[in-house]
């Protein structure tokens, strides 16, 4: 995947693209995706890097949604179950089953929750992970060595997907990128091409050139996540917001928090929220919480009651209570939540996700989850055809193996997320043993994966490397920023920058990590 090479092929494109895609989130990335995989020509464009937004900011769990569950949407439910399947089945090296278990602290929560995860098992059928059942209060201890025992009854188990976000948005451009698609990251849409007050088109500003161009397009999709509504407003500037903003966070933990394998789910707090504690890449991470927010921001922050929120209920269920030292990093998601629209448009479908067509034919795909982007991409491309007049022809998706895909584990575990390209990025350090070393003592990223993540995953800056092509922002955000200098050396000699770039790169992303860091921004990394 080559961004010259997709924007060479975007400038000498002679007729309009079929497809433009704004926004390269799982809802942007899944549409492009599904687009070109029907043999439509499709071009995508990302203000940031792809999964910059919520994307790469999940709970990373592919699950049904035990809370649909709670609140009786039982189809809405169905279709994760569903998609969590496919995704399973689709990229293998990225997706794993993760056992949860439900504490239980009074008589009737044993009862409640066991006959609930039954129904959520059999909702699954065929596409179940592993039935669920109840546990003695030994054997939950025995799962979860780090729960609170006061007044501990037992608890159930059950069984959901969990994955990781931003790789897999990586892969879903590349598995674009293959199939024709041309993806381009750090290229923002600033305006639209209107021909007879339909939309024909996007303007782009390319933020590595400073370029502006335009690009010709027979429909064009607004998957923008929070960011839906400014674009709703390039095309029409009275047309009014239907996003609303809640933001969740997590922190993340060091493993010994929550050993063992097993994940904790809280289905409902004092307040009535849901917690979850995971085990995540030899870490444990915590959250999440439900704030409504006035605005938002590609950079959203924990607040400071969220964050007392978090910490709290870690304390509460876990017998190793967490200090502001033991939290390695704390992160931020917005979620776009769809209002009612204002008469104005067309609610063509609304289930969990919306796709909402305006006057001048632009289509705003939002809402939805992760788990469910294969099917929003599919209902969006659906709708793209019947309005630009395409040739409708049938999705490919359902069981098309992402980028990666293999069932054979890395010789190094640290390669794993990587499936397939594991191989190719073993060869680099076969060649030169020294890219064997880690960018930092406490980080387990070798120096071949960032030449890796340059020459093949499109990474075009230091914060690319640390946040979403390895996850050391989420997992460790102190050590990340002393990785900075050693990742910008790399990428620098990569991608043919100088001293200036490097010094630039590494004060920018510092200035971000300290953002994720819980405690003191200036302490250093432990190993
Ligand atoms: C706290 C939290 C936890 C979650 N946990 C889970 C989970 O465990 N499992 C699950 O299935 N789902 C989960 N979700 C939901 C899931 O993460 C989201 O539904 C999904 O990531 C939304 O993707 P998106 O592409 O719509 O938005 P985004 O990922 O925000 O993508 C939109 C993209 O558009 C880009 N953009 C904006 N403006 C422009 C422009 N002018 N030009 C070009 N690009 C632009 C942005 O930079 C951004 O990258 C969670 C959500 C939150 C907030």
């Amino acid at each position: 995947m080559k961004r010259s090479r997709a924007l060479d092929r975007i400038h000498s494109a002679k007729t309009p693209f079929d497809v433009v895609v704004i926004g390269g989130g799982a809802s942007g990335l899944g549409a492009a995706l599904d687009a070109a995989a029907r043999g439509h020509s499709v071009a995508l464009f990302e203000q940031a890097d792809f999964a910059k937004g919520t994307s790469s900011r999940s709970t990373k769990l592919v699950h049904g949604g035990v809370r649909y569950l709670q609140q009786g949407n039982i189809s809405l439910v169905l279709e994760a179950l569903r998609e969590r399947g496919r995704l399973a089945k689709n990229a293998p090296h990225l997706v794993r089953s993760q056992a949860f278990v439900i504490p239980n602290y009074s008589w009737w929560q044993g009862p409640f929750y066991g006959i609930g995860m039954k129904v959520y098992d059999q909702l699954a059928g065929k596409l179940g992970l592993s039935p669920s059942r109840h546990l003695s209060k030994k054997e939950t201890v025995d799962m979860i060595p780090t729960i609170e025992t006061d007044k501990l009854v037992g608890g159930v188990i059950y069984h959901d997907g969990q994955f990781d976000d931003s790789r897999l948005a990586v892969n879903l451009a590349q598995t674009a990128d293959e199939l024709g698609a041309c993806m381009v990251n750090y290229a923002k849409c600033v305006g639209l091409e209107k021909e007879n007050d339909a939309v024909s088109g996007v303007k782009i500003h390319d933020l590595e050139s400073g370029n502006e161009f335009s690009v010709a397009a027979k429909s064009v999709i607004n998957a923008t996540g929070v960011f839906v509504d400014g674009i709703r407003q390039m095309d029409d500037p009275k047309a009014s917001n239907i996003i609303a903003v809640s933001q969740g966070i997590h922190i993340v933990l060091p493993k010994s928090f929550l050993p063992g394998n097993a994940a904790i789910m809280i289905p409902k707090t004092a307040d009535g929220r849901v917690l979850f504690a995971v085990p995540w890449r030899d870490h444990v991470v915590v959250g999440t919480t439900d704030t409504p927010l006035k605005g938002h921001s590609i950079e959203p922050r924990a607040l400071e009651e969220e964050r007392e929120f978090v910490m709290t209920h870690a304390c509460k269920y876990l017998t190793k209570d967490p200090t502001p030292d033991d939290v390695l990093s704390v992160f931020a998601g917005l979620r776009p939540l769809v209002k009612a629209g204002d008469g104005s448009d067309t609610a063509a479908l609304s289930r969990d996700h919306s796709i909402i067509i305006s006057g001048s034919g632009l289509i705003t795909l939002t809402g939805g989850k992760w788990t469910t982007y294969r099917k929003m991409a599919e209902d969006v491309i659906d709708q793209a055809e019947t309005l630009a007049g395409l040739d409708h022809k049938r999705c490919e998706t359902e069981d098309m193996q992402i980028h990666g895909w293999t069932k054979t584990d890395a010789k190094e575990p640290n390669l794993a997320p990587y499936g397939a390209d594991a191989v190719q990025i073993q060869e680099l350090i076969d060649n030169d043993p020294a890219l064997a070393e880690l960018v930092h003592p406490a980080l387990r990223t070798q120096k071949a994966e960032v030449i890796w993540h340059a020459r093949v995953e499109m990474a075009r800056t230091v914060e690319d490397v640390l946040a979403r092509r390895t996850r050391n922002l989420l997992l460790n955000a102190v050590a990340s920023i002393e990785a900075a200098p050693e990742v910008a050396r790399i990428l620098a000699e990569e991608l043919g920058r100088d001293e200036a770039w490097q010094k630039e790169q590494v004060a920018a992303y510092e200035a971000l990590a300290k953002g994720y860091v819980f405690a003191d921004p200036e302490s250093t990394a432990r190993e």
